[in-house]
């Protein structure tokens, strides 16, 4: 394991803990990149890396971009990340599970975990068992939490309807072609928001037949994966995996919007400068993809507090993204700067590093 304070990624961390526990052979990484703003607030990933470099890279990085996205969505979360690394058959133990649950008991309410890949919700109920602090457990009755991932997509289906109105003046979805790229739990939730208001589909999904089987219930058109990115459309939605805003994939783009809920969505900065050259319009990725956070912060917190928690106050703040949205499009439209430098230098500002 190399020194973290050496790593490109490292940001000023607050806590970076290395978790291992002898009996149940659980190792894993707890990053805190801020808690400027409160608990760090971010999800454990269960995941087989081949070198713990990259394990390290991803809690690094994955944790500063809570900070952000957290901040962003007007939340008082800092920003945090678990990794879990996982052995070559990926195998994921009760006791692996209990382990954690102490590893984030003993950190004392600074970090709150949820789900990420390869987690689930009953991973999350095991975990609970142990700590306190974690979110994303199974809502009762009309009550918060839950499963993410159709919050995320409500955020992204309101940040699609203002990146169309801010760039092709239009205020509602007729007609608008759409090409959303992972089927998916929120990209199929996406794709579902957008049909209902009659955007014109085109689906891709690595797993031919779901995006197949979605685009024949939404009256849509389905393609090959390798084809989404280069679809004409007005509004491309990433919603499968970061990094596909890279040199290649940006010269296939036909669209004039990029929208959608992938994670790290540019490959590199340099990328970034690539997409604004094209003229296109990007939305944030972690400033559109906030509404699965919303959903278990406010889980969290309402727990926390002993109260009940109201659905309708999760959909309000998740309507809201769009506002910040805007925010940053019209001072990268003053200011002639990229939207994601802009995004970065909010955000930093936010927890109190501007
Ligand atoms: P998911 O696993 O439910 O869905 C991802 C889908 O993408 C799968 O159907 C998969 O087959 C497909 N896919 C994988 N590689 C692909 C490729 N090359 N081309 C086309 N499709 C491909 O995951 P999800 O929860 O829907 O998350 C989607 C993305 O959004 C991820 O990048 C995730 O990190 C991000 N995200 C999710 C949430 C959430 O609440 N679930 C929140 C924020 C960000």
């Amino acid at each position: 394991m190399p020194a973290f304070w050496t790593e490109p990624d490292f940001d000023e961390h607050e806590l970076v803990q290395l978790v291992h526990d002898r009996a149940s052979g659980l190792t894993a990484i707890i990053a805190l990149h801020s808690t400027h703003l409160g608990p760090g607030a971010g999800g454990t990933r269960f995941w087989h890396y081949a070198d713990p470099a990259g394990a390290m890279r991803d809690a690094l990085r994955l944790s500063r971009g809570m900070s952000y996205k957290n901040a962003m969505a007007g939340l008082p979360m800092g920003g945090g990340k678990a990794v879990v690394l996982l052995d070559r058959s990926g195998r994921k133990t009760p006791e692996m599970l209990a382990a954690f649950g102490d590893a984030v008991e003993a950190l004392g309410g600074r970090y709150v975990t949820a789900e990420d890949v390869g987690a689930s919700v009953a991973d999350m109920v095991a975990i609970a068992n142990r700590t306190a602090h974690v979110s994303g457990l199974p809502a009762e009755k009309g009550a918060v939490g839950g499963d993410p991932g159709p919050f995320t997509a409500m955020g992204v289906f309101h940040g699609i309807k203002a990146a169309v109105s801010h760039r092709l003046g239009k205020n509602d979805l007729r007609g608008v072609r759409v090409a959303v790229q992972g089927c998916g739990s929120v990209g199929g939730g996406v794709a579902r928001l957008l049909a209902g208001e009659g955007a014109v589909l085109t689906l891709a999904d690595i797993d031919a037949e779901r995006a197949r089987t979605l685009a024949a219930q939404l009256g849509a058109n389905a393609v090959a994966s390798d084809r989404i990115m280069g679809t004409p459309c007005d509004v491309f939605s990433p919603n499968a995996l970061g990094a596909i805003l890279n040199e290649e994939g940006i010269a296939q783009l036909d669209c004039a919007i990029v929208a959608g809920a992938a994670n790290n969505q540019i490959a590199r900065a340099e990328d970034g400068a690539l997409l604004a050259e094209r003229g296109i319009l990007y939305a944030p990725d972690y400033v559109i993809n906030a509404g699965g956070i919303i959903n278990v912060s406010l889980e969290y917190l309402c727990r926390q507090h002993g109260e009940p928690c109201d659905i309708n106050e999760v959909r309000k703040r998740i309507a809201q993204i769009p506002d910040r949205l805007r925010a940053i499009w019209q001072e990268s439209d003053a200011t002639g700067q990229r939207a994601d430098v802009v995004a970065d230098r909010m955000a930093q500002k936010l927890i109190g590093r501007g």
